[in-house]
């Protein structure tokens, strides 16, 4: 696996090793669990070249002591790819990446403003510029997204349309654990009381209830309610264990 840290060193390689065949790219903010790894998986399988991002990506934290907090777990990661047989690992710095001191960003008027977007103002905005950088200096047949941040997976898809990007957004199912809680970088924040109730919000997320009674039910058994909504045929819920934020949705 090459691990490149220079976006002028992977333009280049772009234009010679890797402009024959498909490539299949994976943007992540590191600290690795399964979720991440069954993206890669596909992307293994469906092409001849996988490209994997490193960025913590610091514009789209609206909380400092979030950003601050997450974990970083780089060597374990480059292990966790170079195991999967992943060609390329990107780590690019945040100056190079935004040498503009993001002065250019995308903003989408709609579903960004709904669900996560009230409790992480800007959010949206963060994610979906450093996802065109990304996907412009990558320029891959395929991206994959994970269904668990389903939000931002429909936003990335409406951008690509929208910009008529070359690169087909693939979504992949959620990950989970035996009990149910879905895999996230935030998890290994949890305190061991709140891991054991954190199962809990999928349970109830999928349930019969209606969205009302499911926040109830949250609040009742300890979570702080940021959201329990249905949009489509989807519902969508985030909550706080302790100051961990855990989101999840199913269709309905
Ligand atoms: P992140 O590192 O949190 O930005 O996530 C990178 C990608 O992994 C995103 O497309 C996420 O949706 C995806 N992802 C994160 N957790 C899971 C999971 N439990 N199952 C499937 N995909 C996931």
């Amino acid at each position: 696996m090459k691990c490149i840290y220079d976006l002028d060193q992977w333009r280049e390689l772009r234009q010679t090793d890797y402009n024959s065949g498909s490539l299949g790219f994976v943007p992540t903010m590191g600290a690795l669990h399964k979720g991440h790894l069954s993206l890669v998986q596909s992307s293994i399988k469906d092409n001849d070249f996988t490209v994997v991002s490193i960025f913590l990506n610091p514009t789209q934290f609206n909380n400092p002591e979030d950003y601050r907090t997450y974990p970083r777990t780089f060597e374990a990661d480059k292990a966790l790819l170079e195991n999967e047989g992943v060609d390329v690992l990107l780590n690019p710095n945040y100056d190079q990446l935004y040498s503009d001191e993001y002065k250019y960003n995308i903003l989408e008027s709609e579903l960004s403003k709904q669900l996560c977007s009230s409790s992480r103002p800007g959010h949206f905005d963060g994610v979906l510029t450093v996802v065109m950088k990304l996907l412009n200096l990558v320029q891959a047949r395929y991206a994959y997204f994970g269904e668990k941040d389903y939000q931002q997976y429909l936003l990335v898809k409406g951008m690509a349309q929208a910009f008529f990007l070359n690169t087909e957004i693939v979504p992949c199912p959620t990950v989970r654990e035996p009990d149910g809680l879905a895999y996230s970088s935030r998890n290994r924040r949890l305190s061991p009381k709140d891991r054991l109730k954190a199962p809990l919000f999928y349970s109830l997320l999928k349930s019969e209830l209606d969205p009302k009674r499911i926040a109830v039910e949250l609040k009742t058994a300890g979570f702080k309610v940021d959201y329990v909504e249905e949009i489509g045929h989807r519902r969508y819920g985030a909550v706080y264990a302790g100051d961990v934020r855990l989101i999840d949705n199913v269709i309905c």
